[in-house]
């Protein structure tokens, strides 16, 4: 347990601050509790393909940075169109004469194995995932990794049980897939992908994202250790045309990308015509809708949630809060009170709520976005806390008297920034949590299941959590409507967006 020390000059009638308002997270100081199990972080990562490390072709290789203080961890591959060449070649040459033959019984066990042994190693994976992203630990300790481990437990028990994933009818792999993903959710989001995809029999070529290509690569450990046939994951890093060369690639039977709504169009239009599926999982700017009835605590604590979970670099995150006028003061107030006790900084710290931005231009582009609504004539409220001299951080920012036409309400902002709405009518909540190009996800807080039944039938969104939010679960498909995307993720669904009906 972290001790508590008294801070000596923090005094709440010297502040002015009303005495009712109890705040421990500025009265009292917590003594560093930082992670450390070792990450076992190398020096340079190579490109895992055919079950080896290999050295990119070109001999090219970029720095990966550590957003919390800025310094070098180590150098990273970066894949061009020949080492792309050559995943696809191992990949095809994987699914022809071993994966796509083999029993799916037999697959189940690599994919188990591939389970355990990242549950064995699960607070190596946990640190190197939050030097590398910028995450808190708590989150990379309790959610990405457990939650990256759940994925491939879950699709090893459907690899023997395929024959239900469409009942009546049979089901056959793609053969080989090409993925892309993103920064925020860097060991989940391989997991996401690579799990479905092998226990389905396909074989895979994946490029993390640029910033956090790390934990990817350890994964290429686990692989080896699992004893995977070589060729059946291969992962290659690099940059957006590494990207390019696995999303246009003629092996590719298949193409799942998980990113930016403006990447995802690019994609979408460099494969027009051709033969392969495709599945998007895009941006998002979800209404979280707090009606009058609601138990207000719990709403405040999922609003929260929503918003500044992973610096709110989530692409379902509520990022505009929709508050029913009788209540919205109050819960206005609450917030603005949980925010304060909300701990940014080192992430490598327990304690820490709030981490790093991912990287410098995700923060330019966070910080570009708040100077528009301020410019608008939003109302912006951040805490005073200090933050880290070094290093990518941004204050909990929430935007009140927001209206529909503001640039922060309709752009996603990808970064701990919560714009707050108000309606009056449960009609107008729908109008409004349903104007805008996305469509991923939302949150509704009330007492009544009737209306939670209502509004989910209402909004347009993937996903609808009740009275709770960001909850995920390998059971459960994941996807948009609109500019979010298309295709499913996770569960029955997501199986069978890697396979074809025979
Ligand atoms: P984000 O907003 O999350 O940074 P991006 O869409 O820019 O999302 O990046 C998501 C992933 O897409 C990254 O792995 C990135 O390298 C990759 N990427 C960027 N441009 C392209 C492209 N033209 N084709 C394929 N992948 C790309």
């Amino acid at each position: 347990m972290p001790t508590l020390t008294r801070k000596k000059q923090s005094n709440p009638r010297a502040s002015g601050r009303p005495a009712a308002e109890l705040i421990f997270g500025d009265l009292w100081e917590f003594d560093p509790a930082p992670e450390t199990a070792d990450p076992k972080l190398k020096a340079r990562y190579d490109l895992f393909i055919n079950n080896k490390f290999v050295p990119p072709k070109s001999g090219k290789y970029f720095d990966s940075i550590n957003p919390a203080n800025e310094k070098k961890i180590a150098e990273i591959a970066y894949a061009q169109a020949a080492d792309v060449d050559a995943a696809y070649a191992a990949a095809k040459k994987a699914y022809d004469t071993v994966w796509g033959k083999m029993p799916g019984k037999e697959r189940a066990k690599y994919i188990y194995r591939i389970a355990r042994l990242l549950q064995d190693r699960a607070r190596e994976f946990a640190v190197a995932e939050t030097i590398d992203g910028g995450k808190p630990i708590k989150e990379s300790r309790d959610f990405d990794v457990p939650m990256a481990a759940a994925h491939f437990f879950y699709h090893a028990g459907w690899a023997d049980k395929l024959d239900y994933v469409a009942p009546g009818r049979k089901v056959a792999p793609l053969g080989v897939v090409g993925q892309v993903i993103p920064w925020n959710f860097p060991l989940l989001m391989l997991a996401w992908k690579i799990a479905p995809a092998i226990a389905m029999g396909n074989c895979v070529v994946i490029k993390p994202a640029e910033t956090t290509s790390i934990t990817a690569l350890k994964l290429g450990e686990i692989f080896q250790a699992a004893g995977l046939p070589p060729g059946v994951v291969n992962i290659v890093s690099g940059f957006g045309d590494t990207g390019a060369a696995i999303m246009t690639h003629p092996t590719a039977a298949k193409v799942a990308f998980t990113g930016s709504t403006e990447v995802g169009k690019i994609i979408m239009r460099s494969i027009a015509g051709t033969e392969k599926k495709m599945t998007m999982e895009l941006g998002g700017k979800a209404a979280n809708i707090v009606f009058d009835d609601a138990p207000i605590d719990q709403a405040v604590e999922g609003i929260v949630n929503g918003i500044f979970f992973n610096q709110g670099h989530v692409c379902c995150a509520g990022s505009r809060l929709l508050v029913h006028e009788p209540v919205a003061e109050a819960v206005l107030t609450k917030l603005k009170t949980r925010i304060k006790m909300l701990r940014i900084g080192d992430p490598l710290d327990k304690n820490t709520d709030i981490g790093a931005i991912n990287s410098k231009e995700q923060l330019k582009t966070i910080q570009r976005l708040v100077a528009i609504g301020v410019k608008e004539g939003a109302t912006m409220f951040q805490p005073k806390c200090d933050l880290p001299a070094k290093g990518y951080y941004f204050r909990p920012t929430v935007f009140s008297d927001v209206t529909m036409s503001h640039q922060i309400a309709r752009e996603e902002i990808f970064g701990p920034v919560l714009s707050v709405l108000t309606f009056r009518t449960l009609d107008e909540a729908v109008e409004k949590a349903n104007n805008t190009a996305y469509g991923l996800s939302a949150g509704v807080w009330t007492d009544k299941g009737s209306r939670i039944l209502k509004m989910s039938t209402e909004l347009k969104a993937g996903v609808v959590w009740a009275n709770t939010y960001n909850k995920f679960d390998p059971t459960s498909p994941f996807g948009g409507y609109k500019e979010s995307g298309f295709g499913r993720e996770g569960g029955r669904q997501g199986l069978l967006d890697y396979c074809k009906l025979v």
